[in-house]
């Protein structure tokens, strides 16, 4: 974000506050606890891992990309207040980190969900450059820690919630469980050779390892890049090669570039897999998202 935005941010805020009294004061102990997630779906999986307990916003709205998302002066005012920022961290949403300073709020305020994830463990992805793959989340075992991290901080700063966010938390760890396990069991019932797939952008390394499936390409190496018609002919080649019949768009990612790849490859373009973004329902959720994929990516194998 440039630097004259988070000046007006700065600006827009000390107006808000002079306006709304204690608009930006933390909460009280007996006003509710206020979370507020980067993403929809970080929201949704606060809320498998907090129930009714705590009130929970997201800052992007549903069908927006993260990676290149540019707040707006108005988004300061969801971060002032809130007890809890839930970001992912690994360079996903790091904008938000200016909106934290704009609301002068603490950084011991931000829980990176994303991060650390190997002292619980997980074992990380790296790009070519040596980078993490953001993407941790389509990996089940990750989303509950997701969830473990996100209650044991809550627990942590408002101990009379503890009894209701252990059995929220429990009732959320077992439907993420039950849905990776479903997705694990027709996952295994396609041949190997018909476990392959092709997406938009490069997010589904964590989900291809869970399920055992190989990620023949992507059209994107990166959000807010075109590829070069050089990188759109190495697709090609590779779809050909691997023998996929099917392509994947994704919910927040309206591209032309898939369909001129189908139409080169004789493969289907199905829409929208849920990567980044959570959409209208049933993918309104972290889980009825992650089931609509593996619907989706099942059927197109058994093709
Ligand atoms: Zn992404």
């Amino acid at each position: 974000m440039s630097r004259r935005l988070v000046a007006t941010l700065v600006a827009l805020l000390v107006v808000s506050a002079a306006c709304g009294g204690t608009s930006g004061s933390p909460s009280a102990s007996n006003a509710p606890y206020r979370v507020v997630a980067t993403t929809s779906l970080f929201a949704d999986l606060a809320r498998l891992a907090l129930g009714d307990a705590v009130q929970i916003d997201a800052i992007v709205p549903a069908g927006i990309d993260v990676h290149t998302f540019e707040p707006a002066p108005s988004d300061v005012s969801k971060i002032a207040g809130a007890d809890l920022v839930l970001m992912n961290g690994l360079g996903l949403d790091e904008w938000v980190v200016s909106l934290v300073d704009a609301a002068k709020q603490s950084n011991a305020n931000v829980l990176r969900l994303g991060e650390d994830l190997d002292s619980y463990g997980f074992q990380y992805l790296f790009d070519s450059e040596g980078l993490p793959d953001p993407h941790v989340w389509l990996d089940p075992s990750a989303a509950e820690l997701f969830l473990q991290k996100i209650a044991s901080r809550v627990v942590e700063d408002r101990p009379t919630l503890t009894s209701e966010i252990r059995a929220a938390l429990d009732e959320g760890r077992a439907s993420l469980q039950a849905q990776g396990q479903a997705a694990r069991i027709a996952f295994s019932a396609i041949p190997e050779s018909r476990r392959k797939i092709v997406t938009f952008h490069d997010a589904f390394g964590y989900f291809a390892r869970t399920y055992d499936i190989t990620i023949v390409g992507v059209a994107i190496a990166s959000p807010g890049q075109d590829p070069s018609a050089r990188e759109i002919a190495a697709l090609i080649d590779a779809i050909r090669a691997a023998g996929v019949t099917t392509v994947f768009s994704e919910v927040q990612f309206p591209s032309k570039v898939l369909n001129s790849i189908a139409a080169e490859t004789g493969a289907t373009v199905l829409a929208d897999l849920y990567s980044d973004a959570l959409g209208a329902a049933p993918g309104d959720t972290y889980i009825g998202a992650m089931r609509a994929n593996a619907t989706v990516i099942v059927a197109s194998m058994q093709r």
